[in-house]
């Protein structure tokens, strides 16, 4: 499948549902992209992987916990914010696999647990809640005084980057992009263009590794919600050399155009204006489809603001990966419009 040189797939578990589905969204594209000359875009539905492991971080966790489980692990331990998506993903995974699972979390803890973090719960997770200075001075530290308790209780942790996004992770939207290419050229398309959220920069590395591994001229670019354009282009390329050094395929990440927009972040990370709960009501009413405003919301706002500024002018299709997230509405119910009274 992979053009530019034979790559042979690791372990995995079979969590996700796929393929997911590629959609056209009309209406939108009606509306904000027709008029600019922009292209129609299309989403992939990755918030359809599953329904409470929704999203993204599935693909990669196919990979990362049949190493966890190759390696004999009977405990994850993994970390994130507050209403972390890839955390609620982690602790239901753990549920359906009889592993523990510990989170350990950025923020104070709340005295009413909602959205992800109450799933996090159901799941019978372990919870742990650290300042974000603590978060930010040691984060493994704190993974190793965890796996420690562990060790000496007997069990076996295994240690899950942020949105384990690594070499490994890369792996589940590597193959991803195979899906995803081989959808579009079904619906009788190649995209020009690829558009996702970017967090922990894994969902984009794959996407790219992977549409440059089958030769194909089509550009990924990552909405960033946190960081700035040289953070992801670095992250992208070290988790790119990971896998290449995991695998053992040379990758001359040098050579990689690796695409970032950074200028839809707002007012930091998981906080969004009144324009985002704009767009996140306006695509619920006209597409039936649930964005956020940590990520997908955001991603999608800056998308809408770069297509009616012509940014992609003359090009016939455009792919919004949606990465899921829809429990992380709940939390935020206050800021939209509609809700206050
Ligand atoms: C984690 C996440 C992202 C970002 O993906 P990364 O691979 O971490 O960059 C985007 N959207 C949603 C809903 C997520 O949970």
């Amino acid at each position: 499948m992979f053009e530019k040189i034979p790559v042979e797939l690791p372990r995995r578990l079979n969590l996700a549902h796929l393929p997911t589905p590629l959609q056209p969204l009309d209406r939108i594209s009606e509306l904000y992209s027709y008029p600019y000359g922009g292209p129609k875009i299309w989403v992939k539905r990755d918030d359809l992987t599953e329904s409470g492991m929704s999203g993204n971080k599935l693909r990669k966790l196919e990979f990362v916990v049949a190493e966890a489980l190759e390696q004999g692990s009977d405990t994850l331990i993994t970390c994130g914010g507050i209403q972390s998506n890839h955390c609620r993903t982690t602790a239901l995974v753990g549920a359906r696999l009889g592993l523990n699972v510990h989170l350990l979390l950025r923020g104070e803890p709340v005295a009413e647990a909602d959205g992800n973090l109450l799933l996090d719960q159901l799941a019978g997770a372990e919870v742990t809640f650290y300042s974000p200075a603590e978060f930010a001075r040691d984060i493994k530290g704190l993974f190793n005084s965890c796996k420690d308790e562990y060790r000496k209780r007997g069990l076996k942790a295994f240690c899950i980057p942020t949105g384990a996004s690594d070499g490994l992770g890369l792996w589940g939207y590597l193959s991803a992009s195979q899906e995803l290419i081989s959808d579009c050229l079904t619906r009788g398309f190649e995209p020009d263009h690829i558009v996702c959220a970017t967090g922990s920069g894994g969902t984009q590395a794959g996407l790219t590794l992977g549409c440059h591994l089958q030769g194909f001229n089509v550009q990924v670019t990552g909405y960033a919600v946190c960081d700035d354009v040289a953070y992801f282009q670095a992250k992208v390329k070290e988790d790119i050399r990971h896998w290449s050094r995991l695998t053992g395929n040379p990758i001359d990440t040098q050579s990689l155009q690796v695409h970032v927009n950074a200028d839809y972040i707002g007012p930091g990370y998981a906080k969004a204006g009144p324009p985002i709960y704009k767009m996140i009501e306006e695509v619920a009413r006209l597409e039936g489809i649930l964005l956020e405003p940590i990520y997908t919301g955001k991603a999608f706002y800056g998308l809408i603001q770069e297509l009616q500024k012509g940014r992609y002018k003359g090009c016939d299709n455009l792919v919004f990966v949606h990465t899921g997230g829809q429990f992380a509405l709940f939390p935020y119910r206050h800021n939209f419009s509609f809700h206050r009274v």
